[in-house]
């Protein structure tokens, strides 16, 4: 079975192996070299002043970086569930907050942020996701945190990256805390958060907040190249694993690359065979197609074809199916994604099946792939 769903994402052999060493003891001088080294890989891919990482789903980074970012009021973006989750986490710690809503398709604007904060000057942070995976859309983040910044540098931005850190490149001139979780982009199994965190973000933390997830005793001892508790020692290694195989196969830049023109071309196909894309702006993380028939291709695509996709959540479940475009994808794989779908909609007597998708994600992948067009 293909596992393409938008997280979990398969976790390639030799970073599996390199997690099935014996475990270490965290607080010896090995595992820190291995701790301190990641740290650097991890420096690398964020491009932020201080990177954390914790021993938690993403989730837990969400919270962490609420109650030690916000004091007052979060402003969020709820496109999707996930950035529903900001609010309620919010709330759950007894802050305010605002919410700007949209429809699951539908990405935030800057004027309307900026609208938000001068109705709201309690708003001390805003929470928005960079790649929305409810709907796969795309916020346009970097512009809102420039715009946020500009009037007033103050405010916290907070950038949740879990389906977005390894997928594309993110300017975090403007951002405070950018979010990542192991097991989207990053390949590896769940039960890893990792925060990039911004100069003026260590000094709002001042303290930290909370016990667990109190960042201040995390940066503390994480510049020290040890955690404050137990680390997740097993995912860590992993992580090593995956940074370090990333650059072996051409390094970030050109997974980068690889990821939006693989995007591109099974947007391109699957848009050739008639089918609709879901949101207004697509995120590069995930190809997410609205249909009638979404339940029955996504069966088809499980018991017939052996690829696993995911559906929608909520009211868009049966209605969306989403096919994941995080990692490191052999373009073969997709190309089988691509056919299994085209043979799901031959089935469902849709369309004559014509080979077209395949066509498609081959002419516009591997034409460019030869520089040709
Ligand atoms: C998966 C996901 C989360 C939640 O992460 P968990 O590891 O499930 O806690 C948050 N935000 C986005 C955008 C996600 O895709």
């Amino acid at each position: 079975m293909l596992l393409f769903t938008p997280g979990p994402t398969p976790v390639p052999e030799s970073v599996r192996l390199a997690m099935a060493t014996p475990t270490l003891h965290h607080r010896t001088p090995e595992f820190e070299a291995i701790f301190k080294e990641t740290r650097e890989l991890l420096f690398k891919l964020f491009h932020t002043d201080e990177v954390i990482m914790l021993a938690s789903s993403g989730t837990g980074a969400m919270e962490a970086a609420v109650t030690n970012l916000c004091q007052n009021t979060l402003l969020s973006i709820n496109s999707g569930k996930f950035g529903e989750r900001f609010g309620k986490i919010a709330l759950a710690h007894g802050l305010k907050n605002v919410e700007i809503t949209h429809a699951w398709d539908t990405p935030a604007t800057v004027e309307e942020v900026v609208e938000a904060l001068k109705a709201n000057p309690s708003v001390d942070a805003l929470a928005i996701q960079i790649s929305e995976s409810a709907g796969g859309l795309r916020h346009p983040v970097e512009e809102i945190a420039a715009a946020v910044k500009a009037i007033n540098p103050k405010i916290m931005v907070i950038a949740d990256g879990i389906t977005a850190v390894g997928v594309e490149p993110i300017d975090v001139t403007h951002i405070d805390c950018l979010i990542a979780g192991s097991q989207k982009a990053l390949m590896l199994p769940p039960g890893l958060a990792i925060l990039g965190l911004s100069n003026e973000a260590i000094e709002k933390i001042g303290g930290g907040k909370g016990y667990y997830f109190n960042l201040a005793s995390e940066i503390k001892k994480q510049k020290q190249n040890t955690t404050a508790y137990t680390a997740a020692t097993t995912l860590i290694i992993g992580l090593r694993a995956i940074l370090n195989q990333i650059d072996e196969e051409g390094g970030i830049d050109a997974l980068y690359a690889n990821t939006a023109l693989r995007a591109e071309a099974t947007g391109k196909a699957l848009e050739a065979l008639g089918l609709d894309i879901y949101p207004h702006h697509p995120a590069l993380s995930m190809t997410t197609i609205e249909d009638r028939h979404a339940k029955e291709i996504r069966d088809l695509l499980k018991t017939e074809f052996g690829v696993n996709v995911a559906g929608g959540q909520d009211h868009l479940k049966g209605k969306i199916f989403r096919i994941n475009q995080m990692g490191l994808i052999a373009p073969y794989e997709m190309v089988a994604v691509v056919n299994a779908v085209e043979l799901a909609l031959a089935k469902l007597g849709r369309r004559a099946f014509d080979g077209t998708a395949s066509r498609l994600f081959n002419s516009t992948y591997f034409q460019s792939i030869l520089g040709c067009d």
